[in-house]
């Protein structure tokens, strides 16, 4: 395979930058465009040890670098490579690159040293999709996720359950394909209780996938209530932004201000959206249509409520509109004199926090809620969990088919007829490590990866 290049720090000015060459090459390349002090050669130099010198393009000083060496297999792509890391200026660290690629080595493209690190067996499909969720990582328990899937939590899940199929296969195919022959008996039951485990070991693996993608992707949230409970105030507050225009003139919201905002855990989609009411203005009246259609394709919804007064019909309206929506009601304007009547909330809420919005108070009960709501903490889900559409596509896949071999054996079926079943689960769990997967697939995986990854 060619020797690639490229800038493995992010497209901007920092510290250092560093220049990533993987491949046959990689130390030949190295040669030619970096020089060691003190008449050491890069070609002499073994694996994980470095050299401080002077990278050049044609004899011409470019800038002072480390290089470091990795000799394959012992590096992340499993190839030979050399770093280059450089003063961190944008100019300096493309210079060094266009030498590498002027003296033998190609421009990489997004993905390629972890797409070559798979090729190579260094990981799984699972844990180099894993890389990537460590990159985009924002906070404690996706990271957490993240490194557990990068550890290889998931791939050995499937590679348990992937042996065991295989164990049953080869006693599936020789009582199939020898039947008549003195082959010791098959036993279905124990071919049950396997299938069984199999099929509760990977179904493990995708319970806890929305709570995993909400933790990942966050929650799609709508605030809503009627005029001048305070939604646009607690969406500035959330967001820690004069975001959203905020007045004591009813209506004054009418398109949907969009933010993301991170709450301790979790990140919240939030819109705000124009207060909902009877109303004869066309331009707010078409706001409130689009609150509605925003509701409706939240996750979350936090109705607002205004606690200095008692409830309103619109406030009713509102409450009936949401009841099939995961909800947390929120009474506003704890600094002023309670006039709600909490008790009729609470026929309607399960989740009801206080908070003073302008007063920026009750915002971690707020947070608290909302986690209550999806049941998202730290010690109660499991990290090992499918990380992606695709991960939990193939494991649902491959328990649907171990379910339909446990029904074709309860129901006395041939054995032929679960071999295929169990053969097809098999394929799938492959599919899901990247052992057994179209080249489309692959590329498709890592073309989401930055350049220099
Ligand atoms: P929206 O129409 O629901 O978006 O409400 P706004 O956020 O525009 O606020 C309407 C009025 O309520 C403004 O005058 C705010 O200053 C006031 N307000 C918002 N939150 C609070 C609060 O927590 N306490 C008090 N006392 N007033 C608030
Ligand atoms: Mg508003």
């Amino acid at each position: 395979m060619a020797t690639i290049a490229a800038v493995s720090t992010p497209n901007a000015v920092g510290g250092i930058a560093v220049i990533r060459i993987s491949g046959d090459e990689a130390i030949a390349v190295a040669e030619k465009i970096f020089t060691p002090f003190g008449g050491k050669k890069v070609a002499d130099m073994d694996g994980y040890t470095c050299a401080y010198g002077i990278a050049h393009d044609n004899g011409q000083r470019i800038d002072d670098c480390i290089l470091t060496i990795f000799k394959a297999p012992h590096s992340y792509t499993g190839e030979d490579t050399a770093e280059l890391s450089c003063h961190g200026g944008l100019f300096v660290s493309k210079k060094i690159l266009r030498a590498a690629l002027k003296n033998g080595a190609t421009t990489a493209e997004a993905g390629e040293f972890t797409k070559r690190a798979f090729l190579n067996g260094k990981l799984d499909l699972t844990q180099a999709e894993a890389v990537m969720d460590v990159i985009s990582a924002k906070g404690e328990l996706e990271l957490k996720m993240a490194e557990t899937l990068r550890e290889g939590a998931v791939f050995k899940a499937a590679k348990k359950c992937s042996e065991r199929l295989l164990k049953l296969l080869s006693g599936l195919a020789a009582w199939t394909d020898y039947p008549d022959e003195d082959i010791p008996e098959v036993e279905p039951e124990s071919i049950l209780s396997e299938l069984e485990y199999v099929r509760n070991d990977l179904s493990a693996l995708i319970v806890d996938y929305d709570r995993g993608r909400i933790v990942r992707d966050g929650v799609a949230t709508a605030i809503v209530g009627r005029p001048n409970v305070g939604k646009s105030t607690l969406f500035n507050c959330l967001s820690g932004c004069e975001r959203s225009i905020v007045t004591n003139i009813a209506g004054t919201t009418r398109d949907v201000v969009e933010e993301s905002v991170r709450l301790g855990d979790i990140t919240l989609r939030l819109s705000d959206t124009a207060g909902i009411r009877d109303t004869e203005d066309i331009i707010e009246g078409i706001g409130v249509d689009i609150a509605w259609k925003t509701v409706e394709s939240s996750e979350l919804v936090l109705a607002v409520f205004d606690g200095s007064c008692p409830l309103k019909a619109d406030d009713f309206e509102i409450i009936n509109k949401i009841n099939n929506k995961k909800c947390v009601a929120v009474v506003n304007k704890t600094d002023e004199e309670m006039m709600l009547d909490i008790k009729i909330l609470k026929e309607y809420f399960i989740q009801i926090v206080y908070i003073s919005a302008k007063e920026n108070q009750g915002i971690s009960n707020l947070e608290d809620s909302i986690k209550q709501l999806f049941e998202i903490n730290s010690d109660s889900f499991s990290s090992v969990t499918a990380a992606n559409e695709r991960q939990k596509l193939c494991i649902e896949k491959a328990v649907s088919s171990v379910s339909s071999a446990i029904d074709a054996l309860c129901y006395g079926e041939m054995l032929d007829a679960v071999n295929v079943l169990v053969d097809e689960a098999e394929q799938y769990l492959l599919e899901l490590t990247g052992e057994r997967i179209t080249d489309a697939v692959v590329d498709e995986v890592f073309s989401r990866f930055c350049v220099g990854k």
